[in-house]
């Protein structure tokens, strides 16, 4: 029996970024204690010895073509199978589209208390506790979990991930879920992705925002260029997204994504506690506007008043001579 259980999330046939967040902060909650993993899909039991270089213990396996789509009743039930053998105090998933989906349906058939979206956890000995952005990011909660175990859902990018180890063979033990194709309620047939391979918001390093002060979606290139030279993705608030001048896959707030990059550039973007929602837990946020009582600045860790058609064209030529 292991203290703490992760699921670890797979796609494209490797491990997803997430899966070294839990991991590291499944390590750190241990404290030198064992770490169960629990890997589910179709053709995923390879994954196995990266599970165990990221510090897994024991990787608990359901591998089966029942599961190659996630589905929340599928995946629900295998997991919720392979916690019974774990029996953890700590079931750890990372908030993302698909931990949203299953974290509550395992923490519901578990009778469990379910901790989501947070930003801090700590193991006691009476309970689990967390810290979580409330209320669109205006209020810090402290929850805690009292049930045999709790399951907690960790927003990604906030958590420190473990790093692999060389050589590591994983200790594998496989779980029958007892559940086949014909069990599933809701099977997913196609996933139709976007052309294109760009980093999805959530898992990357830094973000460059823009918004309506831009004008147009012609002023785009200020923002990509800025984003090629220091390594980004681009984003945007909901008044572009609205307007047609970006998809709503780069919609970062409320209604949009919640990000926690490494460094978020808010580009004439004037801060609406909706979009604050989406990105004020990220690391350090630099904001440039024409006004300097724009709402951004109270967030922002770097600022410049000024007229982004001039300032964003000059920084991107620094940043790039800094990266030659
Ligand atoms: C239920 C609900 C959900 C919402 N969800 C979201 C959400 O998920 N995400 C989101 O972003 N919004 C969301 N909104 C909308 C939000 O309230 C704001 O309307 C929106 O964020 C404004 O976008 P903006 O900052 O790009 O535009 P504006 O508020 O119009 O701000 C433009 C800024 O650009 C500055 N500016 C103008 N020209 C320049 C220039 N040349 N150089 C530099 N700066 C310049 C201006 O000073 C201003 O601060 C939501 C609203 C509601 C009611």
């Amino acid at each position: 029996m292991a203290s703490v259980c992760v699921f670890v999330e797979t796609a494209k046939g490797k491990l997803k970024k997430s899966a070294a967040e839990v991991l590291g902060e499944a390590k750190r909650l241990a404290g030198g204690g064992d770490v169960d993993a629990v890997l589910i899909g179709h053709g995923v039991s390879g994954l196995a010895d990266d599970v165990a270089a990221l510090g897994a213990s024991r990787v608990l396996v359901t591998d089966d073509d029942a599961f190659g789509h996630f589905s929340v009743d599928g995946f629900g039930a295998a997991l919720s199978k392979a916690v019974a053998t774990s029996s953890p105090r700590v079931l750890l998933v990372a908030a993302s589209v698909v931990g949203k989906d299953l974290a509550p349906a395992v923490a519901a058939s578990t009778g469990s208390a379910l901790l989501a979206d947070v930003t801090a956890v700590a193991l006691n000995d009476a309970s689990v506790t967390a810290t979580k952005p409330i209320f669109a990011g205006k209020a810090i909660a402290n929850v805690s979990g009292n049930t045999p175990m709790v399951v907690v859902t960790l927003r990604p990018n906030v958590f420190e991930p473990a790093t692999a180890s060389d050589g590591a063979a994983a200790n594998v033990e496989s779980v029958d879920a007892g559940v086949s194709k014909a069990d599933l309620r809701t099977i997913v047939k196609e996933i139709l992705a976007l052309a294109s391979e760009k980093l999805d918001l959530t898992e990357a390093d830094i973000i460059v925002s823009g918004g309506r002060g831009l004008k147009g979606p012609e002023n785009w290139h200020l923002i990509e260029n800025l984003a090629e030279a220091v390594g980004g993705v681009c984003g945007a608030s909901r008044a572009v997204v609205d307007a047609g001048w970006r998809p709503h896959d780069e919609q970062v707030g409320q209604t949009g994504k919640t990000v926690s990059p490494k460094l978020y550039f808010a580009i004439a973007i004037s801060g609406a506690i909706q979009h604050l929602a989406g990105m004020n837990t990220s690391k350090c946020i630099v904001a440039i506007n024409t006004d300097a009582e724009a709402p951004i600045f109270k967030v922002a860790d770097f600022g410049i008043v000024g007229d982004a058609f001039e300032v964003v064209p000059v920084l991107t030529e620094e940043l790039k001579k800094l990266r030659e």
